[in-house]
């Protein structure tokens, strides 16, 4: 039986990489959000002729969501016929910006051996195609299974999936009532399972200063210099401190597996020139500098400990260092997540993997966050995982590919566990 479903997945070869090649060609780039009603049609028009019952939800005022960039979210449902769970496989459809040092047309999905090329390659539409053929295949070998199969092509995950996935869970789609199973087929490589990703604190630093002539910069306050002191307590004390915390999540690559905190920008004074503008600076000391921060952490730490410790090093700047005021202001936060390895999905997949790929496959967790985050916190649904075919560091970079031998593998490993799970 199980045979059977493999040398269906194994015949749809052709099939897989057309289908794969006409997402790619929907340049659904976000931001700021092209094209989501383009490629909603697609797969409505796909996962119809397939069977399926589809739902257009709209993110109507969602982060991103505007008449000129609506956020079309696709839900896709089929029917077994006899009572069960329902295993959902939810991809988002967003492709980051195209960026310097592509050598293909970046929308063409070129192939060339085994690779398909092209944004979104690997992150995630090869993963999107994996699951439909996954679905496909296990329908037609099993109809009548028990149960029922959703397929979602969901909008923003690039941008923190507040018009995608965030949205769907708040209006109950994820809830442990209706759906019991999920598989994110995201970029993790085809013999590893992801449990879930670390948390995320974005925040904006503001320091400030007072304006005078950059000739007597003693009769004002520079911000910059006011910055510069919060940088080096940074260094002194802050970046060592998180270098020491070591999580317990198997997060890769292994620089990862500590809290880390990147310095997304900095902007002081007088704003950057534009191209054309052929006029010299005027001399101002500065009176703001602000920075953007990124701290990504641990399930380990509490995020009011990772607010309160960056609170805490600037009141101390203000307590010893003359005339030095600050401001923060939160930008996002995001919760880590982490599903138990004794979850029903994580040990269907890991058979599933055992018997497609002849091996064991190694538990990890992501750097950043994907939307399980939303499925968990929102959804209170905890049976998700993130598995999917795709190099996780081609993911956003450059000349992007997807493999057709990893496809198919994966679509093995799903379709062998809709078996695990729709025939009782
Ligand atoms: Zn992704």
């Amino acid at each position: 039986m199980l045979e059977k479903l493999y040398q269906r997945i194994e015949a749809t070869r052709e099939d897989l990489i057309a289908l794969t090649r006409d997402l790619i060609a929907i340049p659904t780039l976000n931001p700021p959000g092209e094209n989501y009603a383009a490629i909603c049609d697609y797969l409505d028009n796909r996962l119809t002729r397939a069977g399926f019952e589809t739902t257009w939800v709209r993110a109507q005022d969602a982060l991103g969501d505007s008449e000129r960039y609506p956020r079309w979210n696709l839900i896709a449902r089929h029917e077994g016929g006899r009572p069960g769970p329902c295993v959902h496989f939810n991809s988002h459809t967003d492709v980051v910006e195209v960026g310097q040092g592509w050598t293909r047309d970046p929308f063409n999905a070129d192939i060339e051996g085994d690779r398909i090329y092209g944004r979104g390659a690997c992150d995630m539409k090869g993963g999107l195609a994996a699951s439909i053929i996954a679905a496909e295949a296990f329908i037609a070998e099993h109809p009548g299974y028990a149960g029922s199969i959703e397929i979602s092509g969901t909008a923003d995950e690039e941008s923190g999936g507040y018009g995608g996935v965030a949205y769907l869970a708040e209006q109950g789609w994820f809830a442990p009532d209706r759906v019991q199973h999920v598989i994110i087929p995201e970029p993790l490589n085809k013999d590893r399972i992801c449990l879930g990703h670390r948390g995320g604190w974005w925040a904006e630093i503001e320091t400030k200063g007072e304006i005078a002539h950059g000739s007597m910069p003693f009769l004002g306050d520079c911000a910059v210099r006011h910055m510069g002191a919060v940088l080096h307590a940074f260094e002194e004390t802050l970046f060592p401190a998180m270098a020491s915390r070591w999580t317990e999540m198997p997060v890769v690559p292994e620089g990862a597996r500590q809290s880390t905190m990147n310095i997304n920008s900095i902007h002081g004074g007088q704003s950057e020139q534009a191209a054309d503008d052929t006029g010299l600076p005027a001399h101002c000391v500065p009176d703001s500098c602000r920075i953007v921060i990124d701290r990504r952490f641990l399930m380990e730490e509490p995020i009011e400990a990772v607010r309160q410790e960056v609170i805490d090093l600037l009141d101390d700047l203000k307590a010893r260092r003359d005339n030095f005021d600050y401001e923060i202001r939160e930008i996002n936060r995001v919760i880590p997540s982490m599903t138990d390895k004794a979850a029903p999905i994580v040990s269907t997949v890991h058979e599933a993997i055992r018997d497609v790929l002849g091996q064991a496959p190694t538990y990890v967790a992501s750097p950043g966050s994907y939307d399980q985050k939303h499925i968990d916190r929102i959804g209170k649904l905890k049976n998700c995982i993130a598995y999917g075919p795709g190099v996780l560091e081609l993911a956003h970079k450059p000349d992007e590919w997807i493999g057709v031998t990893d496809m198919l593998d994966s679509a093995k490993v799903m379709g062998r566990s809709l078996e695990s799970l729709l025939l009782p």
